[in-house]
């Protein structure tokens, strides 16, 4: 009944290993393209190498539920609940569309149960779009992460929303001045992923040494949510 693209790999060490695509005619939560994108062998090579450089060891698995459209998610009542009810951080074991999943020690286990952004749905499902999410899984976490995880999520959403902006950023969005509100947080952290660090540049009220010293909290901060999901499966959308 259900279909999965599957990338299960531990990203940061392993070489490659299993590369698993079982397509599916009906129409899925991704569309064509991310298909044709996941179901390259090359991508699995690119993905892992664009997470060399995170400290992390981190399995990602991607399902593929044929009986969601990408185009019927924001309407499909059964879609949003089952993930109204797992999108975030476990702790314990959790099945999704009957598949089960359970943590791992020294791995952060994530789920990506479609390629849907509020924004659009042609954004591809490059390795940053996936440290992207991975980053969004955080703020979409409130229900089921500790209270002082949750606390950096907020500290960092404000303090990243009220004193930075985009030209304090280094990433491409940024750049080229495309990052939507709200989006920062989930930047710096996919950039976190894959080059190891989020830059802070100075500009604006941020001096060269401000600059360097938020950068290091940043950072420090981004380390210590990506710590708390080690062990742990993040479930997003
Ligand atoms: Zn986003």
């Amino acid at each position: 009944m259900r279909k999965f693209i599957t990338i299960v790999e531990s990203l940061n060490e392993a070489p490659i290993t299993d590369y698993d695509y079982i397509p599916d005619e009906n129409g899925t939560a991704f569309n064509d393209s991310d298909k044709k994108l996941l179901n390259n062998p090359k991508t699995k090579t690119k993905m892992i190498k664009a997470f060399e450089k995170t400290p992390f060891d981190i399995e990602v698995t991607f399902i593929d539920n044929q009986n969601i459209k990408t185009s019927d998610l924001e309407k499909n009542d059964d879609f949003k609940n089952i993930l109204n009810r797992n999108l975030g951080i476990h702790s314990d074991e959790i099945t999704l569309f009957g598949h089960k999943f359970t943590p791992k020690d020294n791995t952060i286990t994530v789920v990506m149960t479609g390629n849907v952004s509020v924004a659009s749905n042609k954004i591809p499902m490059t390795p940053w779009t996936l440290a992207h999410k991975i980053g969004h899984s955080f703020e979409d976490s409130f229900q089921n992460i500790d209270t002082d995880t949750a606390n950096i999520v907020r500290l960092l959403q404000n303090s990243i929303e009220t004193k930075l902006t985009q030209h304090n950023l280094s990433m491409r969005s940024a750049r080229t001045g495309n990052i939507e509100s709200g989006e920062m947080l989930s930047e710096l952290i996919a950039q976190y992923l894959i080059t190891g660090k989020a830059t802070i540049l100075p500009y604006g009220l941020l001096t060269p040494n401000d600059a360097q010293e938020y950068e290091n909290n940043l950072n420090r901060l981004i380390k210590k949510l990506l710590d708390y999901a080690v062990g742990k499966i993040i479930v997003e959308i």
